[in-house]
């Protein structure tokens, strides 16, 4: 069975700049595409960054047991679809779920075999500035994404797996060296 990377933590962290370079650095690596409510934001593809479905459908697919996990973060959902992950672990292709932390538990209950990787802010301070800097949320968003990002924080000892993103280039390395450690015992 090919192995599965949960990453989580904190809206603003980096996790999607982390994991880019992950795949770079690790090829044979696949990122699970994920289901959301939310809307795209500029640049996002249908099918490429999320699947965006309208939230009957979502609420469809989640009474069709179509989901390994779901939850709603800020307002909105989202959540990974069983056949987005079925298909490449079949396919023998390990594969990263970049998702929430309730989302992370999920997935631990029910492939208690999964990696767990938490990635940890240097400072609150610094997740604020990110979310404020990368200019996609409102305002009442950032606050939203601030908030839950404190209660995120307070779980990370639940993971096996902590990275801190301080500096970018470690942080990959440190990334890099557990996935392929975890992919030599699979
Ligand atoms: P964003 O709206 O910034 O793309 O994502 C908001 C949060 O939802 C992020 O913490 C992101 O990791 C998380 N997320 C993205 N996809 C999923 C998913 O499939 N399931 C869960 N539980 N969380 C997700």
């Amino acid at each position: 069975m090919a192995r599965v990377f949960v990453i989580t933590g904190p809206s603003g962290v980096g996790k999607g700049t982390l994991i880019k370079h992950l795949l770079e650095r690790v090829p044979e690596l696949e990122l699970s595409v994920s289901a959301t409510t939310r809307g795209p934001r500029p640049g996002e593809e249908h099918g490429v960054h999320y699947h965006f479905l309208d939230p009957a459908e979502f609420d469809r697919r989640v009474a069709n047991g179509a989901f390994v996990e779901h939850a709603e973060y800020s307002g909105r959902h989202y959540g990974t679809l069983r056949e987005e992950l079925d298909r490449r672990t079949a396919a023998g292709h390990p594969v990263v779920l970049e998702i929430e932390v309730q989302g992370a538990r999920q997935v631990r209950t029910a492939m208690p075999e999964a990696v767990q990787i938490f990635i940890v802010p240097p400072s609150t301070d610094t997740l604020r500035q990110r979310l404020v800097g990368r200019g996609t949320d409102d305002e009442q968003q950032v606050a939203s994404r601030l908030e839950v990002a404190v209660s995120e924080l307070a779980a990370q000892d639940e993971f096996a797996y902590k990275v801190v993103n301080a500096e970018l280039d470690a942080a990959v390395d440190e990334l890099v060296d557990i996935v392929r450690r975890e992919m030599v015992l699979a």
